[in-house]
């Protein structure tokens, strides 16, 4: 890779958010009603990644582990300025909560060998659970920054980037190979032109499946079985309405009723 830095971006597709519609009876998101679109926070990291390959040159590999439909996702991606796609599919990598799916991402990039920033999103509009990118850090054995909402420097050693925690903002230099995750305030992702588009159709997408990462990972702790987690019951918390009491009669009359009220509820003494 050179003097380029190589960088990876994770990339998931998720339902329209705006049109998906959610089965109360079994819990989860009917996928069939919206059409799949690239999470948006995702949009961000890659656009961050191609910014840094505009101003210092850089290859920038959008992966995503996913369903085959998946695939669209990576050739938008393309279209947005990455050079290539790696899609992980099969149905070992199924069923996977955080920690598994953390890890089968994870083992794709040690496959690549050589990389030196991995750019996620903040979180997922369908998950929203903001664990992934942390956890791909942790697996990688690299230094992470989340909540990134502007990237200030970056070369081939390390990255200057400010976040903000909670109320205030950090400034971090980090050392690279590290990893981020982005908000979307840093910056406006690009739109595709139509002639990226077309390219991007005709460009060959990378397919791993689970034997494909196991020179470098224990496939058993993919998917289901390398899931500690497991979703118990999904159901909308039941919003109480406030409670009110009228007290009729002479404003002497309706005082004494609330008294009486307040001392049963043990309110006043
Ligand atoms: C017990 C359990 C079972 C589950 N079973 C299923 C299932 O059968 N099918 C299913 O679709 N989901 C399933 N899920 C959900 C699945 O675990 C999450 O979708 C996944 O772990 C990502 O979590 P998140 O959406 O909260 O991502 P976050 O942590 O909020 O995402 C942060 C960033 O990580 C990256 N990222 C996250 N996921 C991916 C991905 N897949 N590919 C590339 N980059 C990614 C993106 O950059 C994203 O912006 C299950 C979850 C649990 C807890």
């Amino acid at each position: 890779m050179g003097d380029q830095l190589g960088i990876i971006v994770l990339i998931k597709q998720v339902p329209d958010i705006e049109k998906v519609r959610f089965d109360f009876e079994t819990g989860r998101l009917d996928r069939s009603s919206a059409e799949a679109v690239i999470n948006p926070f995702d949009l961000n990291a890659l656009e961050a990644a191609v910014q840094i390959k505009e101003a210092v040159g850089a290859t920038v590999t959008a992966i995503s582990m996913g369903p085959k439909a998946a695939e669209s996702a990576l050739r938008d991606a393309i279209a947005r300025g990455a050079d290539r796609g790696i899609l992980l599919t099969d149905t070992r990598f199924a069923g996977a909560d955080t920690l598994a799916t953390s890890y089968a991402l994870s083992s794709a990039i040690r496959r690549l060998s050589s990389f030196d920033l991995v750019i996620c999103g903040e979180k997922t509009i369908d998950g929203d659970t903001a664990q992934v990118g942390p956890e791909v850090a942790e697996f990688l054995g690299i230094p992470h920054v989340a909540y990134v909402e502007e990237i200030l420097e970056a070369d081939k050693k390390r990255i200057i980037v400010k976040s903000r925690m909670g109320r205030n903002y950090y400034v971090l230099a980090l050392r690279l190979p590290g990893l981020i995750t982005v908000t979307k305030d840093v910056n406006a992702p690009r739109l595709p032109t139509l002639r990226d588009k077309i390219r991007s159709r005709r460009a060959e997408i990378t397919v791993w499946d689970a034997d494909s990462l196991s020179e470098v990972a224990d496939t058993r702790l993919f998917g289901v079985s390398g899931s500690p987690t497991t979703v118990a019951r999904v159901y909308a918390p039941h919003a109480e309405k406030r409670k009110g009491m009228i007290f009729r009669g002479n404003p002497e009359e309706a005082a004494e009723k609330i008294v009486g009220v307040l001392k049963d509820l043990r309110v006043v003494g």
